[in-house]
């Protein structure tokens, strides 16, 4: 009986919804492999080897039955690719979006590798993603769609093996789960999974973390342009969810001016800078005292359109990929851009940006700060015990500080735009422990 009413399912026209089962023309195709292809040309390296490190470890593709809350059975498509470990455990975030696709996650993996590399944290790079809108999931459904990624992908990931962390739409508890499931099946491992709450071996640090590198790496990058300190400029920030949120308030701290921000609903601005933490305030609230940010009252609102093309010191985008394109970027009116999203620009856009003279800082150094802390918290889970907040801040400080040294040197003495300068380095540390640790 209930192996037939099971199977009605499957006759429902519901059951694939074309938006989640047709991949998305590939908005992310290639672009890592662009800007990596760049670099080699710079190394020089033999084809061969370009190759070897062009090309994905191993690519997981997974279907999952979930039971929606209503009874029936919707099938979504998830997607692990793990890029490079040879410097470490595979690493990278679990993204739940609409516009998941494989060759998404492949070029987020292949980015994941040389960000780890970067800021030199011992983790090769990989990158997960769920073909589905959260916004239409509740949080059963999420919960059921997480437990079964790794009943999916149990035998293929682990401590030692690749460690998912937060993402696009995957806070604190989808790792939770993530953790809970894992444990089920392998015993207890807080080592499995990154971006845990405080309350379930956590680290101090983390949740803020990707918005305090962003904020660290701006003040390397403007130090070092001799522009000063933060304290007096402008900035525009794009998406105020974990990273632009976290950036916004830390840049507010250090006496930045936020002009004007935005998220999916809307943009707000105001020339003498917002109010970070009144702003949060009122997201809080609930309507019509709040909620929304076009309803705060500290600011004007914006079209959306309009927000990346004010005029500011640095425009921040920290939230989904390719929002830079050619034409965007010809209408910037910055002096920097600070990547805080992954893939922020496109190819073409960032080609603009360097005839335009708007010096980028790029993702795969900007926003390392995430999966630095996220290796900060996978090192107390091995030694079972916690570092104080002002430690881990201080790490992380001096990892980006460091970093921003190193693509600093290469970028003066090579002559090369930042984000080539990045990949140069990455790509020789990884061809380093890829030669080192031999072939057979
Ligand atoms: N999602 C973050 C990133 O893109 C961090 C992932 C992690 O901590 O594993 O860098």
């Amino acid at each position: 009986q209930h192996a037939a009413s099971a199977l009605e399912q499957f006759h429902g026209e519901e059951l694939y919804d074309p938006a989640y089962s047709e991949p998305p023309k590939g908005t992310q195709s290639h672009r890592t492999d662009t800007f990596v292809k760049e670099a080699l040309q710079v190394l020089d390296y033999p084809e061969r080897l370009q190759k070897l490190l062009l090309t994905p470890h191993r690519e997981l593709h997974v279907e999952l039955n979930i039971t929606r809350d209503s009874g029936e059975i919707e099938i979504f498509n998830a997607y692990r690719v793990q890029h490079d470990n040879s410097r470490g455990p595979f690493k990278g975030g679990f993204r739940f979006h609409p516009n998941v696709s494989m060759d998404d996650v492949r070029s987020l993996a292949s980015l994941t590798t040389w960000k780890t590399a970067v800021v030199d944290v011992p983790f090769g790079g990989a990158k997960g993603g769920v073909r589905c809108d959260p916004k239409d999931l509740t949080e059963a459904e999420l919960e059921r769609i997480t437990r079964k990624l790794v009943q999916a992908l149990k035998d293929c990931v682990g401590p030692d093996k690749d460690i998912p962390g937060p993402e696009i739409s995957a806070g604190s508890k989808v790792m939770s789960w993530w953790f809970d499931e894992y444990s089920k099946y392998k015993g207890f491992s807080p080592a499995c999974v990154t971006g845990k709450p405080m309350t379930l071996h956590g680290s101090y640090g983390r949740e803020y973390a990707t918005g305090r590198g962003v904020v660290l790496a701006t003040r390397e990058l403007l130090r070092n342009e001799h522009m000063g300190k933060i304290a007096g400029k402008t900035f525009v920030i794009q998406g105020f969810g974990n990273v632009g949120g976290w950036a916004a308030e830390l840049l507010e701290l250090y006496g930045g001016k936020v002009i004007a921000v935005s998220d999916r609903t809307g943009a707000i601005y105001n020339p003498e800078g917002l109010d970070i933490r009144s702003l949060k305030r009122h997201l809080k609230a609930q309507p019509p005292f709040g909620g929304h940010l076009s309803s705060f009252p500290g600011g004007e609102r914006l079209p959306l359109e309009e927000l990346l093309s004010l005029s500011c010191d640095v425009l921040i985008p920290a939230a989904i990929p390719d929002v830079i394109t050619e034409e965007v970027a010809a209408t910037l009116d910055c002096k920097y851009v600070v990547e805080a999203a992954n893939g922020p620009t496109t190819p073409e856009g960032d080609k603009v940006l360097r005839e335009r003279g708007i010096g980028v800082l790029p993702d795969v150094y900007a926003n390392g700060g995430g999966v630095i802390v996220s290796f900060f918290e996978w090192v107390q889970n091995q030694q079972t015990f916690r570092w104080e907040e002002e430690e881990v801040n201080r790490r992380l400080d001096r990892k980006m500080s460091d970093a921003f040294e190193r693509i600093w040197d290469v970028h003066t003495t090579q002559k090369l735009p930042l984000r080539t300068a990045a990949y140069v380095l990455a790509l020789r540390s990884v061809t380093q422990a890829t030669m080192i640790r031999g072939f057979d």
